[in-house]
């Protein structure tokens, strides 16, 4: 089943003239995949993950998450469909200095309105023990590796059990052997029913995906299952 589709969308920005940034763009999104988003500088990506990730509206066109039309919807609405359907995961970790291991998980749970409990927390300290934090759950994110801050934003993306995991080139600042570790915790995640849509520029991580799409100049230029993901072979 689709957990999000795009329809004829389109994206432009109003610079003076009318810069047409995606030009009616077509895209299921199955259950259980894993998506490599890719393309040159300046064809799209992030505009698209931006609308897809509910930051941002199409000019026109259509978004629905699960049978629900996300492009109709007012911003108090669309901020409730982002912390319930959909985790986030950044090339810069975006995790808050001031704050541990553990409250930074509970942040989306605090966005969203949710009284913090006995319950939350225990959730929240599950999840740092999930992705090897058990023995940091104090710990500041300074006090941490980048692949260890990479994994508390991990964690942050799963704490409201979302469907879908939007990263935006979640290794785009390790080093090759966390790369390869965030992108087996990745697939791990996939592997239990997360719908993955990545966008990255390096070969070696797309190969991780089941599916490849690139952009070019605001089209889809190539759509192509991967029949070895890297991580499942
Ligand atoms: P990519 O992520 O593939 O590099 P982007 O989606 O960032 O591509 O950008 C696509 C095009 O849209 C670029 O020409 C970029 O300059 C333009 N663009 C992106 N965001 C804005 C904005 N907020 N206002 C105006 N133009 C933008
Ligand atoms: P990267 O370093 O991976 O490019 P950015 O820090 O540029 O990621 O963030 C990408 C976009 O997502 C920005 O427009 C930012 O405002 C937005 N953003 C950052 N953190 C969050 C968050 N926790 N929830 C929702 N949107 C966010």
């Amino acid at each position: 089943p689709a957990v999000a589709r795009v329809e004829d969308l389109v994206k432009c920005y109003q610079l003076g003239t009318t810069l047409t940034v995606l030009k009616g763009l077509n895209l299921t999104f199955e259950e259980g995949d894993f998506i490599a988003l890719m393309g040159p500088s300046g064809s799209g990506k992030s505009t698209l993950l931006n609308i897809l990730g509910c930051l941002d509206r199409p000019t026109s066109g259509n978004y629905f998450l699960g049978d629900v039309n996300v492009s109709e919807m007012d911003d108090d609405r669309l901020s409730d469909v982002r912390s319930r359907y959909l985790g986030f995961i950044f090339q810069s970790y975006n995790l808050l200095p001031q704050y541990t291991v553990v409250e930074n998980i509970e942040l989306p749970l605090i966005y969203q309105g949710t009284k913090l409990s006995e319950a939350t927390t225990d959730r929240c300290v599950k999840l740092a023990q999930m992705v090897g934090l058990g023995q940091r759950l104090d710990h500041r994110p300074m006090q941490l590796s980048g692949g260890q801050q990479q994994r508390v934003a991990i964690a942050r993306a799963l704490v409201n059990d979302p469907q879908v995991i939007l990263a935006d080139e979640p290794t785009g600042n390790l080093d090759t052997r966390t790369s390869v570790e965030i992108m087996q915790m990745l697939t791990e995640l996939n592997r239990i029913g997360k719908t993955i849509i990545m966008v990255t520029h390096e070969n070696d991580i797309a190969e991780w995906a089941k599916r490849v799409i690139r952009l070019r100049d605001g089209r889809i230029e190539t759509d192509e299952r991967n029949a070895h993901p890297k991580g499942l072979s």
